[in-house]
């Protein structure tokens, strides 16, 4: 019987995929590089991550985000559904629902999480002894420097909230040891294209994407 659409069918020919994290300092672009991956390359399956906090201008849920009531939240925890989950900016909650990235990754789709360090090191910690195979992406400023710049560009923040942002930043960036490889976000594009070829996306690196017109979300 032919499946329904939007079902995960396993692809055995295929065999299951890789999942890439992709994490790195607050402010360095995660959230552009993973919207170029969406608009760029639609092969690569994009995790859903649940949150607690509301949705902004544009995003929608089940494919920004799920959002979810703290209760929601609570009970994935409690289930056992989320493959890690954080506290982030120590606000709201955000987590990486399990069994979704269990399925597309049998059934031979590149996945990619783009969450924080402190996700990144549970996703770690989780797949140590499982069957997931995992790799672990850095993304980083070009400079310390210029991190500082993108952190405290803006010139809205005061001088306490700055120097909280930049020892977060100086703690961030001393994580980069922990990870597999490291992609410099010079430019979005080309950063993008490099994690593309990380997933192993067929073409990826050297091959012309052209950037798409962005929809909004992370
Ligand atoms: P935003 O609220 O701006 O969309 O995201 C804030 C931060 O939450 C980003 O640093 C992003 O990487 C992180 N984040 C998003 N989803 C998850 C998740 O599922 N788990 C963890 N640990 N962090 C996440």
């Amino acid at each position: 019987m032919p499946a329904p659409r939007d079902t995960v069918v396993p692809d055995d020919a295929r065999g299951p995929a890789r999942l890439t994290v992709l994490a790195g300092p607050t402010a360095v672009g995660k959230g552009t590089v993973s919207a170029d991956i969406r608009a760029r390359y639609p092969e690569v399956w994009l995790s859903v991550s649940a949150t607690t906090r509301s949705p902004r201008p544009g995003e929608v849920h089940g494919v920004h985000y799920l959002f979810v009531t703290p209760e929601e939240f609570d009970r994935m925890v409690a289930e056992g559904e989320m493959l890690e989950w954080a506290v982030v900016h120590g606000r709201h909650r955000y987590g990486t629902p399990r069994g979704p990235v269990e399925e597309h990754l049998a059934a031979g789709r590149p996945t990619l999480l783009e969450i924080d360090l402190q996700g990144a090191r549970q996703v770690r910690e989780a797949v140590r002894d499982s069957a997931l195979d995992a790799q672990f992406v850095f993304l980083s400023p070009p400079s310390t420097e210029e991190l500082v710049r993108r952190l405290v560009g803006r010139g809205t923040e005061d001088a306490e909230e700055r120097a909280r942002r930049l020892a977060t930043a100086e703690v961030e960036m001393a994580a980069e040891p922990e990870f597999d490889v490291t992609i410099v976000n010079d430019d979005v594009t080309r950063a993008t294209d490099e994690l593309a070829g990380l997933l192993g996306v067929p073409g990826a690196e050297g091959e012309e994407r052209r950037p798409e017109p962005s929809h909004g979300g992370r």
